[in-house]
Parts: C-alpha cells; structure tokens; sequence
C-alpha cells in the first residue's frame, strides 16, 4: 500500500510520564512503581505520528512550550517524520503533560496539565495556517481534536473550508462545540462514549438506550449532523455512515490484547492519511480499523505504531 498526499494537524503535543504500580494508590497512600516509562502524548502528536508512519507528508500546528518536555516532543516528532509548526513561539508556558498510572489489571488513572495547548492567539494560527496554505496541494487533508481550544479547532475548520480542503474532526475528548464546525467534518470522527455524549448534546434520542446501544443504529442517529460520520467500536471495529448507509468493519483477531492507549489515534491518524491518499471513506475505515487493531498488541500509544513496519502497510 503505498500512500502519498499531505496530512495538517492542528491540535494537542504532551509529554507523558506513565507510572507502572501493582495497584493504583488510594488517597494519602504512597506506593512504589515498578517502572516509569516517558513517551509522546497529546491526540495531536498521536495522531500526526499515526499519519506520518503510514507515509504521507505531515504538517502538525501545535503549542509546545521552551522546557526539556518540549525539547524532547520536537526531536521525537521530527525522529518520526512529522514537520512542527509551533503556534505559539517564544511563550513561557509549559508544555502540556499526563501523569499516567496503570496497575497489573490495566486500569489506569490519568493526570492531564494542558500547559500550553490551552492558550490561543488567533493571529498566531491565522499566520501559520497562511503559510502552510502556501504549500498544500488540493488533496491535502485537515485534522483537529478537542484537546486545544474550541477557538482554535474552529480556525482549522473554517481555514479548510475556505481552502476547499477536507476537515476531518475528532471529538475527543468529547466537547461542546459550534454547529458549523461539526457539520463541516466529513468526516467526524467519535467512539462510542462520544457519540453518547453528541446526541445527547443535540438532543437527539439514542437508539435501544445509553447501554446497550446497537452500533449501526447509533452511527445512523447522527445523520445530518457532519458530511459523513464514523464511530469507532472498540473491539468491534468501527461504522461509517455516508449517505444513508451504515457499514461496520471488523477488525481481524489480535493475537493478544497488550494495550489499547492510542488505538483512537491510530485510527484517525491512518483514516486522515489514507484519504490523503486518495481512498474513499468506506475503504480507509475499513483499512483504519485493520491497522488501529494491530497497534493494540503492543504497549504505548504512538510507540506501538511502529508496528505497521514496510511489510504490514504493503499487504494491508
Ligand atoms: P478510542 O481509543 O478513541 O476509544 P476505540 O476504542 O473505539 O477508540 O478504538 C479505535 C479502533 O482501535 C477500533 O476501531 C479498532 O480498530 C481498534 N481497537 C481498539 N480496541 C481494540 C481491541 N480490543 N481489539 C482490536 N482492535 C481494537
């Protein structure tokens, strides 16, 4: 599978600091670590790694502040092809961390500081966007998610419009944000609990109620609210509505379930190069879901990304 086109990102860079534990501490408990492991973070960079590994060009505008944390995140992007674009140069502000911990079972609890992906200077990104946009081609695709200011997802949305570019949205974590935005995502992108969450927001009904939801339903109830919509399933893979019609791709069985941290970023980082490309939205869900499936074998985010070596994104 060769791909080619260009990918921008605008959204979130944090440095994560994950913390492994026998069993996660209770409040005023102390407990010691068995290993701490630090890694690139934020849905952002998650997602331009994702991009980028599946090989096309990746531009990603993102706040990143002038501390070792920052450093680090700049060498790690440019190590895994990702041209940075900083939107806010020269601030004092830090970058945006996570403390994670995970005990034996998996269950984790997570510390997000947003640092610097929390502030926005509208004229900063309007002269970043401007000079990407002297470089995009006509097939270049545009990609936020909510860990950045809405102010800012609404820039990327409407610079893309106005380039007549692709706008792919992801809301997670799920956020209030303006009608045109959602409805200029084709297409917009949530897991289940997002999708929740939207309709619920719009208030719309959910189909068979909040528990058990039946998937296909679940993706047809958002209808009309973005161009096309896609809800990923987890193990189950992920639906896609274009038009009227729901399909759901499988994922194939995994050999083993090691860590499923950043298999949503996976999934719209591949989907977002993958219509780059040139695939249409059924074949790059369907693709999205194989590859988003084998990053979940290995531990990390976009450290198990590496698993779509040469090999596997040649026979995907
Ligand atoms: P998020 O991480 O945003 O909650 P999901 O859990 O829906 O997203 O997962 C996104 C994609 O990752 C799925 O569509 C699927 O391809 C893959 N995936 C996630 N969990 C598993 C799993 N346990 N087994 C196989 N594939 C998975």
């Amino acid at each position: 599978m060769a791909v080619s086109g260009q990918v921008i990102v605008v959204g979130s860079s944090n440095y994560d600091r994950t913390t492994y534990v026998d069993s996660l501490p209770r409040p005023g408990e102390t407990v010691t670590a068995q290993e701490t492991r630090e890694s690139i973070g934020g849905k952002g960079a998650n997602q331009s790694v994702a991009a980028a590994t599946v090989g096309v060009q990746v531009v990603f505008l993102s706040a990143l502040g002038h501390d070792t944390e920052g450093t680090v995140l700049r060498h790690e992007l440019g190590e895994r092809g990702v041209e940075l674009v900083d939107l806010l140069p020269g601030t004092s502000q830090r970058t945006g961390t996570a403390a994670i911990t995970v005990d034996e079972q998996g269950e984790n609890v997570i510390v997000v500081s947003p640092g610097a992906n929390g502030a926005h200077l509208p004229e900063v990104t309007e002269r970043c966007l401007a000079k990407v946009g002297e470089r995009v081609g006509g097939d270049a695709v545009v990609v936020s998610q909510a860990e950045v200011p809405v102010d800012t997802i609404a820039q990327a949305s409407a610079w893309a419009g106005r380039h007549d570019l692709r706008f792919v949205l992801n809301i997670a974590p799920y956020t209030d944000l303006p009608a045109e935005v959602v409805a200029s995502a084709n297409p917009l992108v949530v897991n289940e609990t997002e999708a929740l969450a939207l309709l619920s927001s719009l208030g719309r009904a959910v189909p068979g109620g909040a528990e058990d939801a039946d998937p296909v339903e679940l993706c047809r109830s958002l209808a009309g609210c973005a161009v096309s919509v896609v809800v990923t399933l987890g193990a189950r893979g992920a639906a896609c509505l274009v038009g009227n019609r729901v399909e759901v791709s499988e994922p194939p069985a995994v050999s083993r379930v090691v860590d499923t941290t950043g298999a949503g970023d996976a999934f719209v980082g591949a989907l977002a190069a993958l219509l780059a490309g040139g695939r249409s939205l059924p074949e790059g869900v369907r693709l999205a879901t194989e590859l988003a499936a084998l990053t979940v074998t290995e531990a990390g985010a976009a450290t198990s990304y590496r698993v779509w070596t040469a090999d596997v994104l040649d026979h995907v």
